[in-house]
């Protein structure tokens, strides 16, 4: 296996888990961007955004809940957060397993880089 998420959905490399069930795991960011900034993680492997269909709808709805559960938890809720789902070379994604960027704790720009 050489995806990195996967090992760490394996236990094989370590991460900071915030959240796990049956089909996610939540993890803090290793190079984090801002107070809060964590990744929501299926736990089955889908390599990017292009590759989920309709039978996913409801995972990708589950990792939008849950980045928006943890965000409320850490008290991010109301001065707001960035969610961010990077696809392919061009937005900047680098593990190819899918993950949701879940930002908090400071004050964000836009357009993003
Ligand atoms: P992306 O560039 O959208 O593919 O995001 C990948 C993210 O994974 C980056 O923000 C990295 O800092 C983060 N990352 C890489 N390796 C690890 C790791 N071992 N544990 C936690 N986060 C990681
Ligand atoms: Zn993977």
């Amino acid at each position: 296996m050489s995806c990195l998420f996967c090992k760490i959905i394996a236990g094989e490399v370590p991460a900071a888990k915030v959240y796990e069930d049956d089909q996610l795991i939540a993890f803090n960011d290793i190079n984090p961007q801002a107070p809060m900034h964590l990744l929501v993680v299926p736990k089955r492997h889908v390599a990017t955004l292009n590759d989920l269909s309709a039978a996913d709808d409801g995972l990708v709805g589950a990792m939008v809940r849950r980045a928006a559960a943890i965000a409320k938890e850490k008290g991010h809720d109301g001065p707001g957060y960035r969610t961010v789902f990077n696809c392919n070379a061009q937005a900047g994604q680098t593990v190819f397993h899918i993950h949701l960027h879940v930002l908090g704790g400071r004050t964000m720009t836009w357009p993003p880089g």
